[in-house]
């Protein structure tokens, strides 16, 4: 079977598949995988290990022997806890077969190999009988298939199905139930990544309002799930305008059913505002009494209790078709309609003295799952919404652009879905181009921006050149020179900070065209480096050794394999507003990229050391692209602020930065005489990738 690893390209800003050979064993899947982060979950462990125990008791007590069938095992853990129970047998399925292998391994070595056998199959092909897979079904159905949504990693067609052929009638569920919450919010911050809102330009002849087209207005957005971790969120970004409801459960012990369908709930407003979002969470019982329960509960939900920090499960952030306005005690309904996979809400007023019946409640439920129609959400993510939607960034842009723009300037802009060609435009610019370079094979933003030019009277203002940069011809820029080259610079293709230097590329392969005068903007970029200690991240990349009392260290060493196989000396992106860090050294530049000039042929390299200035864990080096626009005027996509006496870092919320862990963590206790880490960082212009060693 061939492989096929989907990589884009940072020096030509398009996607590559490379075909891995037989030998391919999914190290990137294992490196990155989130196996480590639910082994530290503590709070999900000991709750699963005492709901295991409690139903392991319940079918002794009623006198049968305990067959246990525990889908997507992973390393075991779950049914090495149900045998230590007392469990008479465990059918442990999983179909990722490195995991399989790996499962097998970490059964035998604690001894539980009489007790567990390992299937490697999708649940769906496993079979029962005499010479099946399984002798017979099993009793007790334990699981862990859940993801943020709950039903996205497809829980509900594995449950429907065991029910169906795996399990006897009457089982016990491990958990039990699980429980939807949502709650209905404002929020200008998040309903910044659903919306554009309009871009205030002072121009020569006035102000000029950038508008959206009109069809984004009620435009239902992509059905992928917006998980984040809500509890880095600061209450004062949002303002809560229900109380928290329930919207539906799931009985895991009965048959269930995957069909679509939806749920209703009557809300009543304790506040007057905008509707725009409704956040959701799950909980789940691991017994029919609901006494054991693992919750995903934000932290203004139930301030008392201690939040489980784990980035496995998170909160859904779901945004409304339209805005709606809705007053204090007036009487609403939220609907959420789901699939097999994915969930989506409305909501609805209820008309003065209405009682609907079933027959006409069903007429108003769109149960289609949401599709994007004004276009923009399959140019723009979320991340990227909000970025356009930042005033003081768009200020900082427009400055910069104010400075060196003139009125005969012939302005090249390469970026994907930018607004910058609209803002040279209104700036004065002579002559507009812009080149979306990026390649999504199945998407072309051209119908978009017409609509876009369209509800902004700029139709023939811009032109939009479907040629790559290396096949830019004199004609396409009518004849003439460019003497603005302008990038955000910004590339949906690009995974790491560095990999917006595609820019770079670009204004290389343009170099024929650019007038010997040319401005380009941004002039030069740097990358910035800084080591740090994790509240939290850390975990999951640390191994686990034990595991309520299981040997996992086989685990560990496979993750530590697949890390180094290909992934050591490269960084993983992370949005770092999520994941809450402190500063232990001073912010460094390590590299600059002068966009003045071509893509030099050699490698860029540095070597150097940073010193250790504060107490505590050092887990790894964050690192970020600053864009200096124009002289005094920089963009960071990372450290936007540093609080000097305990470290605190204010990250930039619409990037990610590139997380580059350890191999080993320091602890750094005096300051007097400050350990340093040095470090030795390579930009291989051939590739576009950056490579990079720390030594502690
Ligand atoms: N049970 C383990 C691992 C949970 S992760 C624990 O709690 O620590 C979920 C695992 O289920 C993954 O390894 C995934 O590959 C596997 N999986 C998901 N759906 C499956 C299915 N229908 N059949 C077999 N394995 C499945």
């Amino acid at each position: 079977m061939k492989t096929f690893c989907g990589r884009a390209n940072p020096t030509t800003g398009s996607m590559e598949w490379v075909e891995e050979g037989e030998d391919y064993d999914y190290h990137q899947e294992i490196a990155r995988s989130r196996y480590a982060d639910m082994l530290h979950d503590k709070d999900r462990n000991v709750k699963y290990y005492q709901g295991i125990r409690a139903a392991v008791n319940r079918v002794k007590e009623r006198g049968e022997k305990a067959i246990v069938l525990d889908i997507g095992t992973g390393t075991g853990l779950l049914s090495m806890m149900a045998a230590s129970a007392g469990a008479d047998f465990c059918y442990a399925i999983e179909v990722f077969k490195p995991m399989a292998n790996a499962a097998v391994k970490i059964v035998e070595k604690n001894g539980f190999s009489d007790k567990i056998k390992i299937i490697n199959k999708h649940s769906t092909e496993v079979t029962v009988g005499l010479d099946g897979d399984m002798q017979c079904r099993a009793n007790i159905l334990v699981s862990e298939l859940f993801d943020t949504e709950l039903i996205g990693e497809g829980a509900l067609p594995t449950y429907e199905h065991a029910h169906k052929y795996l399990v006897q009638e009457g089982c016990e569920a491990v958990p039990h139930r699980a429980t939807v919450y949502v709650q209905l919010v404002e929020s200008r911050r998040m309903w910044s990544w659903k919306k554009l809102f309009p871009v205030h330009v002072e121009a020569e002849d006035g102000e000029k309002i950038l508008v959206p087209p009109s069809e984004m207005e009620s435009c239902p957005g992509v059905p992928s799930v917006c998980d984040i971790q809500l509890n880095q969120m600061p209450s004062s970004d949002f303002s809560t305008l229900s109380d928290v409801v329930t919207m539906f459960s799931v009985d895991f012990s009965k048959p269930v059913q995957s069909a679509s369908t939806y749920y209703r709930v009557q809300l009543e407003p304790v506040k007057s505002g905008k509707a725009q979002i409704v956040l959701s969470w799950w909980d789940i019982d691991m017994d029919p009494s609901g006494m054991i329960n693992c919750t995903m509960a934000p932290y203004w939900v139930k301030p008392s209790s201690a939040l489980q920090w784990r980035d496995h499960w998170m909160q859904c952030v779901y945004f409304l078709p339209r805005e709606e306005p809705v007053l204090q005690g007036e009487k609403l309904y939220l609907t959420a309609c789901r699939d097999e996979y994915s969930v989506w809400y409305n909501l609805q007023k209820a008309r003065e003295g209405e009682n609907k019946t079933d027959e006409e409640e069903h007429k108003d439920v769109h149960v289609e799952s949401p599709v994007c129609r004004c276009r923009a959400h399959l140019l723009w993510n979320r991340p990227r919404f909000g970025e356009l939607n930042d005033q003081n960034r768009t200020r900082q842009y427009i400055e910069s652009l104010r400075k060196v723009l003139k009125t005969d300037s012939v302005c090249l802009c390469i970026s994907d879905g930018s607004l910058l060609p609209v803002l040279a435009h209104y700036l004065g610019a002579k002559q507009v181009q812009c080149m979306q370079p990026s390649r999504i094979d199945c998407y072309h933003p051209h119908e978009f921006w017409q609509a876009f030019f369209k509800a902004n009277h700029l139709e023939d203002k811009i032109k939009i050149i479907e040629a790559r940069p290396e096949l830019l011809k004199p004609s396409h820029l009518e004849d003439k020179k460019i003497s603005v080259l302008v990038g955000e610079p910004f590339f949906t293709t690009s995974l790491l900070p560095w990999h917006n230097l595609y820019f770079w590329y670009a204004r290389t392969a343009v170099s024929t065209h650019l007038a010997s005068n040319v401005t380009v903007l941004p002039q030069s970029a740097s990358l910035h480096m800084m080591v740090v200690e994790f509240q939290d991240l850390w975990r999951i990349r640390s191994p686990c050794g034990t595991c309520e009392g299981f040997d996992v260290q086989t685990m560990d060493d496979m993750i530590k394999d697949s890390l180094n196989f290909r992934e050591s000396k490269e960084a993983e992106p992370h949005p770092l507003w999520e994941y809450p860090c402190k500063s232990l050294s001073e912010p460094q530049e390590v590299l600059t990229f002068d966009f003045t000039k071509t893509v030099p042929q050699h490698c860029l390299s540095t070597e150097g050391s940073v010193k250790l200035l504060r107490k505590g864990k050092s887990h790894g080096a964050v690192l970020w692209m600053e864009y200096h626009l124009a002289a005094d005027i920089s963009v960071s996509t990372g450290l936007m602020q540093l609080s000097n006496e305990k470290g605190n870092c204010e990250w930039n919320p619409h990037c990610k930065q590139a997380v580059y862990f350890f191999s080993s963590v320091i602890e750094s206790e005096i300051l007097s005489d400050p350990t340093a880490v040095t470090y030795a960082i390579n930009f291989d212009t051939k590739t576009g990738e950056i490579a990079m060693d720390f030594k502690l």
